[in-house]
């Protein structure tokens, strides 16, 4: 079982109240990142990130949020983590204004050029738009839980990292990009327990979580035709190459 826990990664989560998910990845020394969007979260997830070589910490203005929040505000915590993100546009799941979310992205893009700070992408129904504005900001960029049929390969052809969401077994936009991304620009995520619970539509616990991210490994790998000893290897580089040195 052991054994087991330490061949997972997760590439883009999000905390909880009770700290349930960093407690269990910060025990099991599964190398994750956990994603800052105001100063609770900060102040939580801070202290413990210092102390855990294996917990990275991106911090950015969420574009559900973009009209909430000035990047002056987001600043400090900007300034202590090394990964943008998650930041982009939304036309889906929020009704904050479009030319808003611009803004407030493109700022971030461009703050992370500027200081070198690789970037996590949020897409969603913005897709084409997304891969034509990060052109103009050059840095490493990771695509999180692509899920559109469409415009794919326009980040592919640009060299960015995915993350396979916890959707794997039931989405079919997951499952491309399974099939079509390279295995060295391949990572894992969870987006942390509600994300997990809202797909499973269960209630999600740290079993839960370990099963079901077991089992995305072991499609993963018959997808990919490797085993999940080799696909764990390969995920391992393609975290420590994406984050900067903990
Ligand atoms: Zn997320």
């Amino acid at each position: 079982m052991d054994k087991m826990r330490t061949q997972l990664i997760d590439a883009h989560c999000h905390t909880d109240k009770q700290q349930r998910l960093v407690t269990y990845l910060k025990k099991e020394q599964i190398l994750s990142c956990f994603n800052c969007q105001n100063k609770v979260e900060a102040d939580q997830l801070l202290p413990l990130a210092k102390q855990t070589k294996t917990i990275w910490l991106s911090a950015g203005i969420h574009p559900w949020e973009a009209n909430r929040y000035q990047l002056i505000d987001l600043l400090p915590i900007l300034e202590q983590v090394s990964v943008v993100g998650e930041i982009g546009m939304d036309s889906v799941w929020t009704s904050v204004p479009l030319s808003q979310q611009q803004r407030m992205f493109e700022q971030q893009l461009a703050y992370a050029s500027d200081k070198g700070k690789p970037v996590i992408l949020h897409t969603k129904g913005q897709e084409k738009k997304i891969s034509r504005l990060i052109k103009k900001y050059p840095n490493r960029y990771l695509v999180h839980w692509y899920s559109s049929l469409e415009g794919l390969t326009d980040f592919i052809e640009q060299d960015c990292y995915f993350t396979i969401g916890p959707s794997l077994n039931v989405d079919p936009a997951v499952l491309q990009v399974a099939e079509q991304v390279p295995i060295n620009r391949l990572l894992l995520e969870s987006d942390g327990l509600a994300a997990m619970e809202w797909v499973l539509e269960t209630k999600v616990d740290e079993q839960v979580y370990e099963h079901h991210q077991m089992s995305q490994m072991v499609t993963l790998a018959k997808i990919k035709k490797l085993s999940v000893n080799q696909l764990t290897e390969q995920l391992r580089g393609n975290f420590l190459r994406f984050f900067p040195g903990n």
